[in-house]
């Protein structure tokens, strides 16, 4: 049994509500602090060690709570993303190792507590679903890598063109994916909540990401046949080692 919580002299009700809400988060019992389900929580059911009720106290409900927390670190990891992969726009394919690192830093720190609120079917099915979305933007980085490489070709211009294009589409990558995997996970958890089970139709976005994925390859392989084709034809000065290198894998 861990230490009971209760009102006292020392702490105001608000203090308490606090602490009790600090506990839930941690999926503890808000009087008695013996650990308890995320589920029995994001239901609201009564503790198993004391039975009082798992009652969150402060506005929006436990969501709320859950949401609330991290949002300066994950906008402050949307700057850092954007401004590094500007910066290392200017040397090819270089960008897209930023971009990786970044998504997994994020990710650990940003939808891994939600995800383990979820119950094991639908956590399994939320971390595929991640992971697709994830690998489908970095794929789709990978494409405008290939496409925006022959500037690199073209010394001044073509550099500052590729580190504000990086630089842009690092941000963007960056939001999409933990923006658009706390809403998946946002909604997931609502239908904890409710108790609904888990619908044919959560299969969905999955394969729906894994066919975008596909997709994105094949317009990879076309992209670096389309752009080494070019490069090899007109003969465009001034090649750099990286765009050597796309036409030897074009070749
Ligand atoms: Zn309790």
């Amino acid at each position: 049994m861990g230490p009971t919580v209760s009102a006292s002299a020392s702490i105001s009700p608000a203090e308490l509500s606090a602490h009790q809400d600090a506990l839930l988060l941690d999926r503890r019992c808000g009087r008695c602090a013996e650990r308890t389900s995320a589920l029995a929580v994001l239901r609201g059911s009564t503790c198993g060690a004391c039975d009082a009720h798992l009652t969150w106290n402060g506005r929006g409900g436990v969501l709320a709570g859950l949401d609330a927390q991290r949002v300066l670190p994950r906008r402050l990891g949307y700057v850092l993303i954007g401004v590094s992969s500007g910066l290392l726009g200017v040397l090819p394919f270089a960008q897209l190792i930023v971009q990786a690192a970044g998504l997994v830093v994020l990710h650990l720190f940003q939808l891994r507590r939600p995800l383990l609120w979820l119950s094991p079917r639908r956590r399994l099915l939320a971390r595929m679903t991640l992971k697709l979305w994830g690998s489908t933007l970095l794929v789709a980085s990978l494409f405008g890598s290939i496409v925006l490489a022959p500037l690199h070709a073209v010394p001044g211009l073509g550099t500052l063109l590729n580190a504000g294009a990086h630089g842009v589409a690092g941000a963007l990558c960056t939001v999409l994916y933990i923006e658009g995997g706390l809403a998946l996970l946002r909604r997931r958890l609502r239908w904890e909540a409710e108790g609904r089970p888990l619908a044919a139709s959560e299969w969905g976005p999955p394969l729906v990401l894994l066919g975008a994925l596909l997709g994105f390859a094949t317009l990879v392989i076309g992209a670096l046949a389309a752009v080494s084709y070019a490069l090899r034809h007109l003969s465009v000065p001034g090649t750099t080692r990286i765009v050597e290198w796309l036409l030897s894998v074009g070749s």
